[in-house]
């Protein structure tokens, strides 16, 4: 079974396709700048990259495209379109009604519609990307979400309430929510499996680290705590979000700068995290550089992630009352030895013990364990596979409609 899996952003749009009988992908790309002179870029598993500019003015456009290059060209990667069985989408949100992957229907896009209010920067080019899809493919090809927020649902009260007057709870649903969830969910099954335990016997805390970046509690398999909230700005400082702050921080520089509040909302979600504080780069790579270099803010900015990962893998150890394996993932969880390091030697009261030589030597894509033989705490490098939980959840739903 082909199963195309589909992460539309407002002017992006990225796709894999993957032959479920052995979970490979067959091809990748992104459809980028799209509402202009779009470019595609296409890659296969044998290293074939193809890439092209193309009028895209909106995203129906982008994905003819797409169709257009998986089924054309000298190795087409499908002979003909009707072999894709069906499509996975991730939304970003599916705020407290939707926690569970569905199949979609005229009525349930409706129905999505409500949750942007909740993700005014993600769900509505989520549901472009539907809407789009549908357009082209035709009601035929079963299209299914999967949300970001779905791994989370099994959050207790304790863990996703704000203490804030219960009615904007009741009201609005605000409380918090968490995202990553597919990636979340990937890492933990998968440090289970690379442990030869069952999940259901365990307690693992998964730091996805990425531009953006965010922390789970997984205790028997499910999400207990996560570091995110009603949107991903809460948590650890990201590339170029704040993470949590005192919300006053937004009233003083509404009064102060002039600004609206969603003027301060952009600032923090934008403008913040790594890039405010070191003025220098939101990229991990860029801020490493200017720190061998001398630049303070750059070295700040990497301190204080160090710091609020070690404080949130500390405090959700707390949480679970133990912990039995950490699982780094995202382009900086695999590549940055020195933050695996920090957490790692951070936590030696808790028996986590890294093994240096194989912390230095796991890199971009490279699956593996970083903890001494002799650690309490399993530690592990994980590359996330997001895309490939939603091919996952895709076929489930489309087995049981059939
Ligand atoms: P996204 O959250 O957009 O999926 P990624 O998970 O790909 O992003 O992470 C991107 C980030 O990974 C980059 O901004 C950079 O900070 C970091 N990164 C990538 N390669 C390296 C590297 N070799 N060393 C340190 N950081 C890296």
């Amino acid at each position: 079974m082909k199963i195309l899996v589909i992460n539309a952003g407002s002017s992006s749009l990225k796709y894999q396709l993957f032959d479920m009988s052995d979970e490979k992908m067959l091809a990748k790309g992104i459809c980028e700048r799209i509402g202009g002179r779009g470019k595609l870029t296409h890659k296969t598993p044998d290293g074939n990259s193809i890439s092209f500019e193309v009028d895209m003015p909106t995203h129906v456009e982008a994905f003819k495209q797409v169709q257009k290059v998986l089924s054309s060209g000298e190795n087409p990667v499908v002979k003909d379109l009707g072999e894709i069985a069906a499509v996975g989408h991730r939304m970003l949100h599916g705020g407290d009604k939707y926690t569970k992957s569905m199949l979609i229907t005229d009525e349930l896009l409706e129905k999505l519609e409500e949750l942007c209010v909740l993700a005014p920067l993600h769900n509505p080019a989520n549901i472009m990307g539907i809407r789009s899809c549908r357009d082209v493919l035709g009601n035929e090809v079963p299209q299914v979400v999967v949300f970001d927020t779905e791994f989370h649902s099994t959050m207790p009260p304790e863990a996703y309430m704000y203490p804030i007057p219960y009615e904007y709870y009741e009201k609005y649903g605000l409380r918090r929510y968490g995202f990553h969830g597919t990636s979340h969910k990937y890492v933990s099954e998968k440090c289970a499996e690379l442990m030869g335990r069952d999940i259901k016997e365990l307690k693992i805390i998964t730091v996805h680290c990425g531009n953006g970046s965010s922390i789970t509690a997984v205790k028997n398999g499910k999400s207990v705590d996560t570091s995110m909230g009603l949107t991903p700005l809460e948590g650890i400082i990201m590339g170029t979000r704040s993470g949590s702050i005192d919300p006053t921080v937004v009233s003083f520089l509404c009064e102060k700068e002039n600004m609206t509040p969603i003027e301060v909302c952009q600032l923090l979600n934008k403008k913040s995290g790594k890039l405010g504080l070191s003025g220098v780069s939101s990229d991990d790579r860029d801020l490493r550089e200017a720190e061998k270099n001398g630049h303070e803010r750059a070295a700040l900015a990497l301190k204080i992630q160090n710091y609020q990962v070690i404080k949130y893998v500390g405090s959700y150890a707390a949480v679970m009352n133990g912990v039995d394996a950490i699982a780094f993932a995202g382009g900086i969880g695999e590549n940055s030895e020195p933050l695996r390091k920090a957490v790692c030697d951070s936590l030696g009261f808790l028996g986590v013990k890294i093994d240096d030589e194989a912390n230095n030597r796991t890199l971009f894509g490279v699956q593996g364990e970083i903890s001494a033989p002799d650690s309490k705490v399993k530690v592990f490098v994980i590359p996330t596979n997001e895309e490939l939980v939603i091919a996952r959840e895709t076929v489930e739903i489309v087995k049981n409609f059939n």
